[in-house]
């Protein structure tokens, strides 16, 4: 039983019936062939449902490889395109390593400062306020909702702040898309990023949106696919794989919406009818991600329910995974936790493919380490 969907989702079945037909459209979307013009019609056709789902002209929307992709390219690219300016970037202190690490290495290669506000400094937005006007950033990142804890960004209201202070805005919706509405014409930020495989879609395919295309400088420089944003040739598999997720998310969101809400109370309220202490880290996140405490080491828990049960849950991101040393999550230590609340925390994550059934066979799994264990 898979409860890890904030790492990656399972390929829609939409999708895998529809695999062989999409990798038949192997011609190069550049050629001059009819059928190539016919691909790359078919991509155009997924950057309108992108441009749809986003609330955007198409005109805005450019494909890359996922949301690491996105993030440097953003981050990186302002930079380089206003190398004359004395920039001063801004993120919190709970970014995903693809913001924090490009940022950092800005810092020592280039005449750069940067600062990580607390979390509950953008949560206070008049505190972020008094930041934003002492520190006048030049670009600033936020996440609209966290991979490990669900908490979700006011990021309207840090737009607007943001924008009377003269900063360019970055959001990173990973894990927002598909959840909650994410609508850039309302949110009036500067620039997107999100990757396919957290909405169904196959990996490889992540989303930049750009309200000025021209203000940043492209990473890759090649042939001129994709306006020039992003060269190379296009992975038209994923491209159009992404349209079939995005028309499945823009068809049944309310129900997806209801579903995750219903896992969520269904879980907690199992947990609580077998008495099972527990504690959340964030209690008005995101719906289908839970970062929950139990009463023994969380790697422990997570190990025990993953090889002995079958039950895939996890400990926190799974990029802090391929770091050589691991280290306490950064979120949750920003998030004020001691380290013992840290070690016990286990992520939890949601996905439509759940059922109630899947979810009263984990807690009974719970019960049952926790009863062997604890
Ligand atoms: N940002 C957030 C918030 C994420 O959760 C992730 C994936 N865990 C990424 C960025 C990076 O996405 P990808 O690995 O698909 O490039």
């Amino acid at each position: 039983m898979y409860f890890d969907y904030a790492a990656t989702t399972p390929v829609l079945s939409e999708i895998k019936e529809q695999a062989i037909e999409l990798l038949n459209k192997y011609e190069n979307p550049s050629s001059v062939h009819l059928k190539s013009k016919g691909v790359k019609s078919e991509i155009e056709l997924t950057r309108e449902k992108v441009a749809k789902l986003l609330n955007t002209n198409p005109k805005h929307i450019f494909f890359t490889s996922g949301a690491t992709e996105s993030n440097n390219t953003v981050i990186k690219g302002f930079y380089y395109k206003n190398k004359e300016v004395k920039h001063h970037y801004f993120t919190s202190s709970i970014e995903h390593p693809s913001v924090l690490e490009p940022i950092a290495y800005l810092n020592e290669h280039s005449d750069f400062s940067y600062s990580h506000i607390p979390l509950q400094n953008i949560l206070d937005t008049n505190a972020l306020e008094r930041t934003v006007v002492e520190e006048k950033p030049t670009f600033c990142s936020f996440m609209m909702a966290n991979n490990e804890t669900g908490t979700i960004f006011p990021i309207t209201e840090i737009a607007s702040i943001l924008h009377q202070n003269n900063s360019y805005f970055h959001i990173d919706a990973t894990q927002a898309i598909g959840k909650i509405d994410v609508d850039v014409t309302k949110l009036n930020v500067d620039a997107l990023s999100f990757s396919g495989h957290k909405i169904f879609a196959p990996k490889g395919i992540g989303i930049l949106y750009l309200k000025d295309p021209d203000s940043i400088m492209p990473l890759f420089h090649g042939g001129g696919q994709e306006k020039g944003v992003r060269c190379g040739t296009e992975n038209v598999f994923a491209i159009l794989s992404l349209r079939i997720a995005i028309d499945y998310f823009l068809e049944n969101f309310d129900k997806i919406e209801a579903h995750y809400n219903l896992c969520r109370t269904y879980f907690l309220s199992l947990l609580k009818q077998k008495n099972i202490s527990f504690a959340l880290n964030e209690s008005e996140g995101l719906a289908n991600i839970l970062s929950i405490r139990f009463g023994m080491k969380g790697d422990a828990m997570a190990d025990i329910l993953n090889f002995k049960y079958g039950s895939m849950i996890s400990v926190g991101s799974a990029c802090s995974e391929n770091k050589d040393v691991k280290k306490l999550s950064h979120v949750l230590k920003n998030m004020g936790l001691e380290d013992h609340e840290i070690q016990k925390t286990t992520r939890i994550s949601f996905g439509i493919e759940t059922t109630l059934e899947d979810i009263g066979k984990l807690v009974n799994n719970i019960e049952d380490v926790l009863s062997i264990y604890q």
